[in-house]
C-alpha cells in the first residue's frame, strides 16, 4: 500500500478535474474524498461524476456541498465596473429578494469574496442605493455577503432540499451543509434524510455558526471550518484562533474536523505553493481541502508532501472528554495510545461495527496507524475522513472471535503493512457474533495470530 499521510485530503472537484483520467491521478496522489459543489452541477452532471468516482475506486468518499444561504449576483450578462454609487436591483440584482426590508443605512454589502465593498446609503421603496467603498470589476454570479444582518432564510431552501434528496438517493457519503446557523438547521436536514446513513458536515461560516458552535457540534457528524465565507462574515483576524479552538472541541467530541479554503490557493495558477500556504497546511494538519484549478493533481500531491513532513515530527496527543462511544471504549482508546508507544505496537486493528471505536481512537492522533476492518464499503468511505484510519474490506466477518481476529490480521498482513514479529493491538466488541458495542483489547504478535 502507498504510504499516504494520516491527514485526509478532501479535494473540491469541478469541470477542470472531474473526468476519469484526472480523478484517477488525484486518487493515486492521495485524495480521500471528492467534494462537489451543488451550486455548479446539475443532476445529470452529478450522476455522471459520481459514477466516474465509484468506478475510479469504491474507497473514495463523495461529498455534496449544498448551496445553503449563499447569496449571489444575478441579472448580469457580462462583467461591469462597480464604482461611485450603484443600485440593487438596477445596476445588478442579487438572489435575496428581501434585501430592501432587511438592510438599513450603513449596512455593509460585500461582493466577490469581499473584493468589492458597498455601504447602504438609502432605501427607496424596493431599491437599495449603495456607496461603493472598494471599487472593482464584478463578474456574473459572484458571491454576496451581508455580515451585519441576520438574514431571513427558510430553514432549508427548495434547491437544498432537492440536492439533499438526490445525494441520499444516489448514496453519496457526505453532505456538507453551508451556513449552518444552529442545531435546528441540522435537525431539519436529519428529518429530511430519514434513515439514510449519509454523514452530515456542518460548515461554520458566519456569526451564528460561531456563536452556536457547541450545539451544532452536538447535532452534526463532522465540522468544516469554511474559512472563505467565515473570513468575510466575521473579522478575519479572528479566524486562526477560532480554527484552533474548533479543532480542539471536535477532537474532544470525537468528531472529524475539516479545515477548508485557500489551503493551496496559489496552486490554481502555479505549480509551487507560497511559503505561507505551506505553513498553513502544516499547521492545519488535521484534515484538509484542496482547491481545483489548473493543477489539481499536483495540489493533492503537494498537500500529501507537506502533511507527511509535519506528521513525521508530530507526537500523539491524548485528549480528555467523551465521545458518543460507551465510556469503556473511550477509556480504553485513550490508554491504548500509551500502551502502543510503550510496547512499540506496529498498529491498531479495529474490528468495526458502529464505527464509534475508530472515532474515539482517531481523535488522540495515535502514532500507530489505525486499521479498521469492516464488511461495509460505505463505512470504509465514511471513516476515510478520519485521521490515521485506513479501512480494510472483509466481506464476511467470521462470527467466531479467534477466526475473526485472524482474518483481520491476515488482510492487513497481506497488504504488506506487517512483519511476522510485529505486535499489534486488536479491538473488537466483547461478542462479535452479537455485535456488541463494548470493547475487548488484545495485544498479540502477528505470527501467533496467523498460526492460530
Ligand atoms: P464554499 O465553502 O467553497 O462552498 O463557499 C467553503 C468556504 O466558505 O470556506
Ligand atoms: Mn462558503
Amino acid at each position: 500500500m502507498k504510504n499516504y499521510s494520516k491527514t485526509k485530503i478532501i479535494a473540491t472537484i469541478g469541470p477542470s478535474s472531474w473526468d476519469a483520467p484526472v480523478l484517477k491521478e488525484m486518487y493515486s496522489a492521495g485524495m480521500d474524498i471528492a467534494r462537489i459543489n451543488a451550486s455548479f452541477a446539475d443532476f445529470a452532471e452529478l450522476e455522471r461524476v459520481s459514477n466516474t468516482l465509484r468506478t475510479t475506486s469504491p474507497r473514495i468518499g463523495i461529498m455534496l456541498d449544498t448551496q445553503g444561504h449563499k447569496i449571489r449576483v444575478t441579472g448580469l450578462e457580462h462583467e461591469i465596473q462597480i464604482e461611485g454609487e450603484i443600485s440593487i436591483p438596477n445596476t445588478f440584482d442579487i438572489t435575496y429578494p428581501d434585501l430592501y426590508k432587511d438592510v438599513s443605512v450603513g449596512t455593509r454589502i460585500l461582493l466577490d469574496d469581499g473584493n468589492i465593498q458597498l455601504v447602504v446609503k438609502a432605501i427607496q421603496d424596493i431599491e437599495v442605493i449603495c456607496t461603493v467603498i472598494q471599487p472593482g470589476i464584478l463578474k456574473p454570479n459572484k458571491t454576496v455577503n451581508i455580515p451585519d444582518v441576520n438574514l431571513n432564510f427558510p430553514a432549508i431552501t427548495e434547491k437544498d432540499k432537492a440536492d439533499i434528496l438526490f445525494a441520499v438517493e444516489h448514496r453519496f457519503d457526505f453532505l456538507s451543509l453551508s451556513f449552518v446557523r444552529n442545531r435546528e438547521d441540522i435537525l431539519t436536514v436529519r428529518e429530511l434524510i430519514g434513515d439514510s446513513n449519509i454523514k452530515l458536515i456542518a460548515k461554520i461560516e458566519n456569526v451564528q455558526g460561531v456563536e452556536n458552535f457547541d450545539e451544532i457540534l452536538a447535532a452534526t457528524d463532522a465540522i468544516m471550518i469554511a474559512r472563505g465565507d467565515l473570513g468575510i462574515e466575521i473579522p478575519f483576524e479572528k479566524v486562526p484562533i477560532l480554527q484552533k479552538q474548533f479543532i480542539y472541541k471536535c477532537r474532544q467530541a470525537g468528531k472529524p474536523v475539516i479545515v477548508a479554503t485557500q489551503m493551496l490557493e496559489s496552486m490554481k495558477e502555479s505549480i509551487q505553493p507560497t511559503r505561507a500556504e505551506i505553513s498553513d497546511v502544516a499547521n492545519a494538519v488535521i484534515s484538509a481541502e484542496t482547491s481545483t484549478g489548473r493543477n489539481p493533481v499536483v495540489a493533492v500531491a503537494t498537500m500529501q508532501k507537506i502533511a507527511k513532513e509535519a506528521e513525521s515530527v508530530l507526537q500523539q496527543s491524548p485528549i480528555y472528554g467523551h465521545t458518543s462511544a460507551p465510556l469503556e471504549v473511550d477509556e480504553l482508546c485513550r490508554n491504548l495510545c500509551d500502551i502502543s508507544e510503550s510496547m512499540k505496537l506496529k498498529g491498531i486493528v479495529v474490528i468495526s461495527n458502529t464505527g464509534q471505536t475508530v472515532l474515539s481512537l482517531s481523535r488522540h492522533r495515535p502514532n500507530a496507524p489505525i486499521w479498521e476492518i469492516s464488511s461495509s464499503l460505505e463505512q470504509i468511505r465514511h471513516d476515510s475522513l478520519l485521521n490515521g484510519v485506513t479501512g480494510f474490506f472483509l466481506k464476511d466477518l467470521p462470527q467466531d472471535r479467534d477466526e475473526c481476529t485472524q482474518h483481520a490480521v491476515e488482510v492487513v498482513y497481506a497488504q504488506g503493512e506487517l512483519d511476522l514479529n510485529d505486535k499489534v493491538a486488536i479491538i473488537s466488541g466483547s461478542s462479535i457474533r452479537h455485535n456488541t458495542t463494548d470493547a475487548i483489547l488484545e495485544i498479540v504478535q502477528v505470527k501467533n495470530v496467523l498460526s492460530r
